[in-house]
């Protein structure tokens, strides 16, 4: 045993990316005015693993060491000196802290209650914008560090892939063990007593949960504040993507009671793209999460109520309001709703597909896939916009990547602007006229089989992993009954919409029930970009204030 404080002799981070700046004096005299300075201790805690709603903390002296597993492992993550503060985006999501800060030298510190600290964000837009620059880079720091809870499950696992996508899509910090590769995760399961057949297991601080809902993990990590929701809210918005993360935002800073839900995490579609290159003011690009996190917190500071994971599975309207029924079992009613569901991913029609979704087949192209396919062969298929960005994100880790369309011009369907970074990239092939046929491999796909629909040969290419980008069909089957749809599922709106004679007309992006509005992917004719997602969900807030009135 030593008596060393936690941290002794460790130096303070580098400023990686503005994760770590120092406040100048200005800043610091604003938060001193703002909350208020006392003395700490060496082995004084200012805030715990676990703990929701702790103060923000500026260092005017001394040191403080950032610990995992305080009292156990005892990891020590960072360690910071005068003029840094601490926390990291969970603070200002309202998140579970899942680091402990510990006094290591004596000092003074500022503390700032989060309310007071709101205040002084809007007052104050450089330090807001240092802060939120800061935690952003401090949350993608953790990330790969693996600091947090520990995912134990097999890759071939559906339940672990659900946990995975819920905790890669809130851009939880986590450390995932594999069964299939990593000896140590065997060892702890049998060291807790856990039979495999109880996996995918997740260990959170002193909690482990066997094969858990997804609810029941957001609730021990903290993630997506519930509280019960007004009897009557004016706007309820389905479905937290760009175009329901807008409307939450104009909702709430234009004085509706405003609650969207969303079934997994904010952001959507759009929070699992690597880089969103074609939003407008980010001329090198955005991260997709990133997008998603900035929106999210924009819209619960001007008030609206941000809720994860809570699933629509039901719809009832009755008499000017609607209820939304969640799987939970829980209800939410609102005057006004918003639809922005989105769309999933069009599926391949093969009978071995299945087998292959856990193992191989992927819809999205998000970190966790881009890690899997290291240095191995990918095949894409599709030749839209999300099919080049997947090849050419993929293209930086996977040893070659070729990509399959049913024509024979990928100009017709994709961006000039990813075409052309296509055509120049050399670890890239894009193979036209081709299909897939049939998919190979034993526990995991090796190879999948292509038709060239001129000559009808046959042809194995080796691949670890199978990107399917081929359109998307609507999230819309807890909506069925209810408001009228095309064809494929697509909620129709506005003029798109049959109105019996002598009827009201439903407005722009209101569905055939009035005071039900869809925007984003999930409307008929919709363009499937993030901007007029934006675009339809402040749009839509106007035409409810207006419906409302009327
Ligand atoms: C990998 C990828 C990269 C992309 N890159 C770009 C790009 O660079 N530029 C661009 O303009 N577009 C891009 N797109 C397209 C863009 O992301 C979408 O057009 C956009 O996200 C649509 O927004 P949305 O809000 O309508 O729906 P979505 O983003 O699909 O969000 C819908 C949300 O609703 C939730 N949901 C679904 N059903 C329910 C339910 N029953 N209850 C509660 N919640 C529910 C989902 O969990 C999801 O979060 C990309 C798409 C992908 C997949």
């Amino acid at each position: 045993m030593t008596d060393e404080p936690l941290g002794a002799g460790m130096e303070e981070p580098a400023n990686r990316n503005g994760a770590f700046p120092r406040l100048d004096d200005d800043q610091l005299a604003r938060l001193r005015a703002a909350g208020r300075v006392r003395a700490v201790e060496p082995g004084e805690v200012l805030f715990r693993e676990g703990e929701a709603g702790y103060d923000f903390f500026a260092v005017e002296s001394g040191a403080i060491a950032i610990v995992q597993g305080y009292g156990r492992e005892n990891h020590v993550v960072a360690v910071h000196g005068p003029h840094r503060f601490l926390g990291e985006i969970g603070l200002l999501k309202g998140e579970a802290a899942y680091v402990t800060a510990v006094v290591r030298d004596a000092g003074e510190i500022v503390q700032v209650a989060p309310g007071r600290m709101k205040e002084l964000f809007i007052a104050d837009e450089a330090l807001s914008n240092l802060v939120l620059q800061a935690y952003l880079a401090r949350r993608s720091i953790l990330i790969e560090l693996e600091v947090g809870e520990k995912l134990i499950g097999s890759r071939y696992s559906r339940d672990a892939r659900r946990l995975r996508q819920f905790l890669d899509r809130n851009r939880r910090p986590y450390h995932w063990m594999d069964l299939e590769e990593d000896e140590d995760a065997e060892a702890l399961l049998r060291a807790l007593a856990i039979e495999p057949a109880d996996t995918p297991v997740v260990i959170v601080r002193d909690q482990v949960l066997r094969n858990p809902s997804t609810a029941e993990v957001a609730s021990a990590l903290g993630v997506g504040a519930r509280g019960a929701p007004p009897a009557m809210c004016d706007l309820v918005i389905v479905g937290g993507g760009p175009a329901g993360l807008a409307a939450a935002l104009y909702g709430a800073s234009e004085g509706l009671d405003t609650q969207a839900i969303d079934a997994v995490a904010f952001g959507g579609q759009a929070g699992t793209s690597m880089s969103i290159q074609n939003y407008l003011g980010f001329p090198t690009g955005i991260p997709g999460s990133e997008l998603a996190d900035r929106a999210a917190i924009q819209a619960r500071r001007l008030g609206a109520r941000l809720v994860v994971p809570a699933e629509a599975v039901g719809l009832a309207s009755d008499d000017g309001h609607h209820s939304i029924q969640l799987a939970s079992g829980d209800v939410i009613n609102g005057r006004t709703l918003i639809v922005a569901t989105g769309a999933r991913y069009r599926r391949l029609d093969l009978p071995e597909l299945e087998r292959y979704e856990s193992a191989g087949v992927y819809y999205a192209a998000t970190e966790m896939e881009a890690r899997f396919c290291a240095d191995a062969p990918v095949v894409i298929v599709g030749g839209g916009n999300s099919a080049g960005q997947a090849a050419v994100s993929l293209s930086r880790r996977a040893a070659s990547c070729q990509i399959l369309i049913r024509g024979g011009d990928l100009g017709k369907s994709m961006s000039r602007y990813l075409v052309d970074e296509i055509e120049r990239h050399e670890r890239i092939e894009v193979l036209t006229h081709r299909e897939v046929t049939e998919l190979k491999g034993d526990d995991a796909l090796a190879a999948v089989v292509v038709r060239d629909r001129r000559t009808g040969e046959h042809a194995e290419l080796e691949a670890r992993a199978l990107f399917v980008f081929i359109g998307a069909s609507p999230h819309t089957d807890w909506l069925r009954g209810h408001v009228a749809m095309d064809d494929h599922g697509f909620v129709l709106t506005g003029r798109d919409v049959e109105v019996p004679d002598g009827s009201e007309r439903p407005f722009f992006l209101e569905t055939s029930r009035l005071g039900i509005f869809a925007v984003g992917d999930v409307h008929s004719g919709s363009i499937k970009r993030v901007a007029s997602a934006v675009g339809e969900g402040s749009m839509a807030v106007r035409l409810v204030h207006q419906r409302l009135a009327a």
